[in-house]
């Protein structure tokens, strides 16, 4: 059965242990992402800088491909914003930050990552801050509909109105609207499906079993963060195989399954599992 976690991080605490409690738990397939500039020790001048954290994740993802099948996600998280910000101003900043979406996306067309990652804060940040993040933004979804990636979306909390704002700005450039995954969804699921926006359910609590009772539209993921800092803060490696072992124990079939965490992903990537 494949089992797939569509958003993790492999950083310093388990480390590629992780994946290996993940398989043992029968995940199959998984999704990484990589972190801020600063956890590769990298104060980014230019977006070229960028290179290095990207080959850093590049090469993670080629020694996780040896516990379980990997994909890397590529990010520019929107935090980067007020990292970046606070040295060199909102404007540098955000030109940083378009500057390494070009070279990710330069990354993806070359078939060494899947997808990209962008978004706007997911906390309170000033008004200018906010609409620089708004163009980082715009143009991952220009840079994503240039080489027909997917974007993982890291944003605030999931509000209707600020998502549908999002799915407009993708109309605006051309980028289907399921081309873009929010992460750390809430599991909405017929609200996401009407907005077209794909849901990437954040397994915790009851959402995966809430989540099906409304369809198959939606992966799976734990955002397993792998800091020493923040041991309990995230859901554990093991997490979306147990859940979906639940999933057969509540009688919801493995065709079920295969939707959600295979024929979505291949769908949503243009990959085959
Ligand atoms: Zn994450």
């Amino acid at each position: 059965m494949i089992i797939t976690d569509n958003h993790m991080h492999i950083y310093k605490h388990l480390g590629l242990k992780a994946l290996e409690e993940f398989k043992s738990a029968g995940g199959t397939h998984v999704f990484l992402v990589s972190l801020l500039s600063h956890h590769y020790d990298v104060h980014p001048k230019s977006g070229h800088d960028f290179k290095k954290v990207f080959e850093s994740h590049l090469n993670l993802v080629k020694k996780a491909n040896k516990i379980v099948k990997t994909y890397a996600v590529l990010s520019v998280h929107p935090a980067e914003i007020t990292v970046l910000g606070q040295r060199v101003g909102y404007n540098k900043a955000a030109e940083i930050m378009k500057e390494a979406i070009d070279l990710a996306g330069e990354l993806v067309a070359k078939g060494e990552a899947v997808a990209i990652k962008s978004g706007r804060p997911h906390y309170k940040v000033d008004a200018f801050a906010w609409k620089m993040s708004k163009e980082v933004m715009l143009h991952a979804f220009k840079i994503a509909r240039e080489i027909n990636c997917a974007v993982q979306l890291h944003t605030e909390s999931f509000r209707l109105e600020g998502m549908i704002e999002i799915a407009e700005m993708a109309d605006k450039v051309g980028l289907k609207r399921d081309k873009i995954i929010k992460h750390f969804a809430p599991p909405k699921i017929r609200e996401f499906e009407e907005i077209g926006i794909f849901p990437s359910v954040i397994a915790g609590n009851d959402n995966v079993l809430t989540a099906i009772k409304q369809g198959t539209r939606f992966v799976l993921e734990t955002d397993y963060i792998d800091d020493p800092k923040r041991p309990g803060a995230v859901l554990g490696p093991k997490t979306i195989p147990k859940k979906v072992k639940e999933l057969l124990e509540h009688g919801f079939g493995e065709d079920l399954i295969y939707k959600i965490c295979a024929e979505n992903i291949e769908k949503i990537y243009g990959i085959e599992l």
